[in-house]
This record gives C-alpha cells, structure tokens and sequence, in this order.
C-alpha cells in the first residue's frame, strides 16, 4: 500500500474507534443512571416499609409478669400466659424472633422505643398512653372488678367513697379511685399484694381487672368476693399491644399478624388454654 493510503486507513480507524467509544460511554452513562434511580426506588420501598425496630430480627417484648391469666412467671422461672403466647405466635407470623423483658407495669409506657419494642401486659388502651404510644387493634376486652372481703357491704359506687383502695400502681385500676371522692388509693406493683393486704384489713376493697381479680379471688376462697364492676358503672376496657409512637409499618405488620391468628385459628385455641380454663 502507499504510504498516504496508510496513513488515511489508520486515521479512518482511529474515527471509527473513538464514535464507538463515545457510544459505548453515552451507553454506559445510561445504563448506571437506570441503576441509580432503580436502586433508589428499593431504597425508599425499604426504608417506609419495615421497621426499625425489627431490623435485626428480634422483637424484644416488656411485660409484667404479676397479671395471671394474662401473664405471670411459670415453673419453669419464665413469663408465661396469654399475652405471652399470643406475642409469640404473632412474633412468628412476622417471621422475628422474640425476646420478653419482665419489668415493673408502670415502667412499660416509658421504655417502648428504647429498652424493649413493644408491650403487651393486658395494657388497656387509654387516651394518656395513646399521647405516648400507638396501639395495635384491640385483642381483648375487659372490665374493672372490685375485690371485697366476704362479709363487707360494699355494693355500688357511693359504698367505695371514702375508702382505702388498693390498686396496681398506674394501671386504669388505679386512676379509677382517683376518680372516687374522698377515696385513697393504695398503690402496690403487684395486684396480688393488694389482695394481700385485703385480707389483712389493711385496705377495704381491690380494684383490678376481671381475670386477675377472679384468679386472685380463688387462692383467697370463702374469704373474699368479687363483684363486677359493671355494678359501680366501670366503662368497658379494651387490650391492646403498644408500639413506638409513629412506626406504622410495625403497627401494620402486628395488625396483619393478629389478623392472620384470628382468621386461622390460632387466637380462640389461646383464649381456650389460658384464659378458659382459669
Ligand atoms: N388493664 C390495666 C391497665 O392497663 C392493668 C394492666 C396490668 O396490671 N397489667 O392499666
């Protein structure tokens, strides 16, 4: 080939190479961005979708353990009941494992976000804690009781007036004989030392919830009586499961689990183990 031909070859290679090159990098250049944006989209699914509470897996539960049938410590020295089971079988559905915590009830409200996830502890939903928490959909429904000894006279709302109440500290039982006039509250951490304390005459009624109140009642026998507190115009009381404030995706992922337990089965077999039989 002559000499100039050659050079004219080379050069005609060297424009062919440099369009494909710019092609191949306007292609590259197209290609990251449609990675860029794609991987944004996961990102942002993620971050509204799970819950950081639950991002390692664990769902660490308080509780308090002094609410039979609910939840109470079993032989084998851990907490054991309904609640119990029920965080369990909806730990489950969600596929993380759970953790329980045994703490004083008036503790829980105030450590959901830091030292546990959640609480479930036969916790009535009130307008106070919702200031503080979310809760799951309602599991259970209840109702103050009032424990009295066999032979007192206390029948109606105007008999508690004046009285010495004994209660579980910062429970609805609680803030019901804040309500009493002249009445004294007598605040114990377990509901079980204020039948205690009944028994001894040191205070003239209990006032705690159903379940408890007729577990307690029994160990006690002929001594003691329980009266519904429908008798003293106590508002129904809903249970419910209480989350950090404003993570609605655990709130929904808790709801979906306690829905699934409901329509499968699983909830009225607990409600028959652990609360039916007591
Ligand atoms: N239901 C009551 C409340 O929420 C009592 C709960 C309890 O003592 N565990 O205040």
């Amino acid at each position: 080939m002559h000499k100039d031909d050659k050079i004219k070859k080379i050069q005609r290679n060297n424009e062919d190479f440099e369009r494909r090159y710019k092609i191949m990098k306007k292609t590259l250049v197209v290609l990251a961005l449609a990675m860029t944006v794609a991987l944004a989209g996961c990102g942002s699914k993620g971050a509204s979708d799970k819950s950081d509470a639950i991002a390692d897996g664990v769902l660490t539960v308080g509780t308090n353990a002094e609410f039979p049938p609910f939840e109470y410590v079993g032989d084998d020295g851990e907490p054991d009941g309904f609640d119990m089971a029920l965080i369990k079988a909806i730990g489950e559905k969600m596929g993380v494992k759970v953790e329980v915590e045994n703490m004083e009830f008036d503790s829980l409200v105030a450590s959901i976000g830091s030292k546990i996830d959640v609480a479930i502890a036969g916790m009535t939903v009130t307008d106070e804690r919702k200031n503080m928490v979310d809760f799951s959909d309602p599991y259970y429904e209840a109702v103050q009781y009032v424990i009295v000894p066999a032979d007192s006279t206390i029948a109606s709302a105007s008999d508690l007036e004046g009285k010495t109440i004994g209660v579980q500290l910062g429970t609805t039982g609680d803030f019901i004989v804040e309500d009493i006039p002249d009445a004294t509250a007598s605040q114990y951490n377990k509901g079980v030392d204020a039948v205690n304390d009944l028994i001894n005459g040191r205070v003239d009624a209990v006032i705690i919830d159903k379940n408890p109140a007729e577990v307690f009642a029994e160990k006690f026998g002929d001594d003691v009586k329980v009266i519904d507190g429908a008798d003293f115009d106590f508002e129904a009381e809903e249970y419910a499961i209480a989350m950090p404030k404003g993570d609605e995706a655990l709130v929904s992922a808790v709801n979906q689990a306690l829905k699934d337990i409901k329509e499968d089965g699983t909830f009225d077999e607990l409600v028959a183990t652990y609360i039916e039989q007591n």
